[in-house]
């Protein structure tokens, strides 16, 4: 089943839509936004609901506030924000149901913007209250979910909020992650290769096991290579293992060279005598690692293999960094594989906020074909889960009028 979209639509004019966004962007002491990327993101869906002469209502999460009303979170300065980007008055509301809501929302003309309060003002926005949700709905004529990092979270202005109104369907920033996720796992052009890095196998085995069943290649790098490489009887030192995934670990792998995927893991590293900016360091085969030291980055050798595996891919999914790059002794290994990744001939499709940094911070993303805005939702799509967001847009998807 498929999910309908707000160019479907065929008449906006004068309609109530409710957009639920994400517009949880980071803030510094002075609350400035020091990243405007998730507001941007949404704009082609606002300016096409403005175009159509729609009244928009913009509602999203900023923070955790825990369900208790605390300035701190105000939607504010994303209301600022989007004002500026919009070069239009975007009237902030004082909450997100209630009778002043009302009759804001009573008052807009067509062409006008309101964003709501913070959600998470709310206890009934986590908890996926129907009673809320339907508060939230009683205004719109269509619901439009363009919030993909939140669709895997059953919260009323996702999932609930789907039952009380007429028409539900998703924005352009979910079509192109629907679009791309199609391209990438469902329909992908092959060789398709996944990548995988950051901490722990912990959280991510159902990810392989998943990408096991639809990838060609298999890439393993980061903390989590090493339960993986514990498991093939390497002494690791003090490298990040969880024991307990050890044998988890190892069927995987044995699946995966059942099935003829070729499954790549680290040969050398950069090995540090601690977990530290400072620490000493030296490069060594895996074999070598010392025992009181830990791997923090892959080394020169694995580099050269990782980027000699992507050379035929037609198609990368990329999550996760190869080493701890927030220091710069151990930044290396990951800025390499992003510039290895970003110059490849493949589609190229990356999620997970910490590889979505590296490739910020490597200036590379202009090279790379998609960068998913969900973390969470990325992750939770390619380990083949229905997100609740998604299925509720895919019940309702027959009712467009
Ligand atoms: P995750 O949230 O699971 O994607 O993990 C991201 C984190 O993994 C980053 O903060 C990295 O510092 C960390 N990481 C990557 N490689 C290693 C490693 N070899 N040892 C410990 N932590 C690592």
């Amino acid at each position: 089943m498929s999910i309908s979209y707000i160019d479907e639509i065929k008449n906006l004019q004068g309609k109530k839509i409710f957009v639920r966004v994400d517009f949880n962007v980071p803030l510094d002491d002075n609350q400035n936004i020091t990243d405007d990327t998730r507001i941007r993101a949404v704009l082609p869906t606002i300016n096409h609901a403005l175009d159509g002469n729609a009244k928009v209502i913009i509602a999203s999460h900023l923070g955790r506030p825990k369900g208790e009303r605390n300035i701190k979170y105000s939607m504010a300065p994303a209301a600022k924000r989007l004002s500026r980007l919009l070069d239009k008055d975007v009237t902030l509301a004082p909450d997100c149901i209630g009778n002043e809501v009302t009759t804001i929302l009573d008052g807009m003309k067509p062409g006008d913007i309101v964003m709501l309060e913070n959600l998470r003002f709310h206890p009934g926005e986590e908890k996926n209250d129907p009673d809320f949700a339907k508060a939230l709905a009683e205004h719109s004529d269509i619901y439009v979910n363009d919030a993909f990092a939140v669709s895997h979270r059953a919260h009323a202005s996702v999932e609930a909020i789907t039952r009380f109104v007429p028409i539900a369907v998703a924005g352009f920033l979910m079509k192109n992650e629907m679009n791309y996720f199609e391209k990438s796992m469902k329909n992908p052009i092959r060789p398709l290769v996944a990548i995988l890095g950051g901490a722990k196998v912990s959280g991510k085995i159902e990810l392989v096991e998943n990408l096991i069943n639809k990838v060609d290649k298999i890439i393993v790098g980061g903390g989590m290579a090493f339960t993986f490489l514990k498991a093939l009887g390497f002494n690791v030192g003090k490298s990040l293992v969880e024991e307990q995934l050890v044998e988890t670990a190892l069927k995987a792998y044995n699946m995966a060279r059942e099935k003829g995927i070729k499954f790549y893991l680290p040969v050398d590293c950069v090995a540090a005598d601690q977990f530290n900016p400072t620490a000493e360091t030296k490069v060594t085969t895996i074999q070598e690692i010392p025992q009181d030291w830990m791997a923090l980055d892959i080394g020169p050798a694995t580099l050269t293999l990782f980027t000699e595996a992507i050379q035929n891919a037609k198609t990368i999914i990329w999550n996760g960094p190869m080493g701890v790059f927030e220091m710069d002794a151990f930044s290396r290994g990951t800025f390499a594989m992003v510039s290895a990744v970003a110059n490849s001939y493949a589609l190229t499709i990356v999620g997970g906020g910490d590889t979505d940094v590296a490739i910020h911070r490597a200036g590379e993303f202009a090279k790379i074909s998609y960068i998913s805005t969900g973390g969470g939702a990325f992750l939770e799509l390619l380990e083949g889960k229905i997100l609740p967001g998604i299925k509720v847009l895919e019940d309702k998807s027959n009712n467009l009028p």
